[in-house]
């Protein structure tokens, strides 16, 4: 592999591999991955890609193997104790918190009542640190997994474990009793990394997915008379399009709106005079 290329750290399995792998060639990267690559180049920008368990990357990241990498921001801080690492681009996925839990018949409501308790994770650097921040003194027992069940063979007396929608938790009859860190993926590497050129590309391209996710393109057909009425509904990212049909009565509306602000906007639109709506994704937004 060429040295002067960049080497991105990416999960080679778990749930954050296929988003990650998505996210890149939705940013512009061309490559092919077998379920066994190890690393590839990237064809046409001077990428490296090498694929490794997300909970090393941050290890990698810090002994400067990769230069920048996608993983958790519960790992990044779990495993980088001198906080070294900066999240990049946080990359609107792989979202879970890290919580605390008991069981269902326990008399532990808050993590302040962990004061004294035997607390089991996975993640037990930011769980220490945590509760001595807050002058909580816990023990803490570090597992490697199946942390939801620590408190039934009584290793514990809460757990401290990542949760997204909070079924796992269910099924072990746990119930939640505060968060100690809302994590999600992110684009990490060490500070100075920010003013190599490829990092900055890399930044921009990937910025301008996730911006674009978050975003549709609208377009409408309406008389002229309706024209103040809808802009005021998308008004854009500075102002929306207004381009004459061959009819002098009606305009075609372009505009730029909030993925989540369709299903209101949709029915305003159309009682405003809007015909012949058109929703479309956007690849890349560089506001
Ligand atoms: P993996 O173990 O390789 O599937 O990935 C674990 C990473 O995925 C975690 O460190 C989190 O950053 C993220 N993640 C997102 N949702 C969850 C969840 N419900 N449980 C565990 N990890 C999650």
């Amino acid at each position: 592999m060429n040295k002067s290329a960049l080497t991105l750290a990416i999960p080679n399995k778990g749930r954050l591999r296929e988003p990650s792998l998505r996210l890149l060639k939705s940013a512009g990267m061309s490559f092919e991955v077998t379920d066994r690559a190890l690393s590839l180049r990237v064809r046409n920008v001077e990428v490296d890609l090498v694929l490794v368990r997300t909970e090393d990357i941050p290890g990698m990241l810090i002994e400067g193997v990769a230069d920048v990498g996608i993983t958790g921001l519960d790992l990044m801080e779990e495993s980088d104790p001198d906080a070294a690492l900066v999240p990049l681009v946080k990359l609107d996925f792989g979202f879970c918190r890290l919580a605390a839990a008991v069981p269902n018949a326990s008399s532990i409501d808050s993590l302040e009542d962990l004061r004294g308790l035997r607390v089991a994770t996975s993640h037990p650097r930011t769980t220490a640190r945590f509760l001595s921040d807050r002058g909580i003194p816990a023990s803490v027992v570090a597992l490697k997994g199946s942390v939801e069940a620590a408190t039934k063979i009584a290793l514990a007396d809460a757990v401290v474990d990542l949760v997204s929608t909070g079924s796992t938790l269910r099924l072990n009859g746990l119930r939640d009793i505060g968060v100690l860190l809302e994590s999600q993926a992110v684009l990490a590497g060490l500070p100075e990394v920010r003013d190599n050129r490829l990092v900055r590309q890399l930044v921009t391209a990937v910025r301008a997915v996730t911006a674009g996710r978050r975003k549709r393109y609208l377009l409408l057909n309406t008389s002229v008379d309706n024209t103040a009425e809808i802009s005021r509904l998308m008004p854009g990212l500075s102002a929306p399009t207004i381009v004459p049909l061959d009819d002098p009565e009606m305009v075609a509306m372009h505009s730029v709106v909030d993925a989540s602000d369709l299903w209101d906007l949709l029915p305003r639109l159309e009682d405003a005079g809007g015909k012949g709506i058109l929703v479309l994704d956007i690849g890349q937004l560089v506001p």
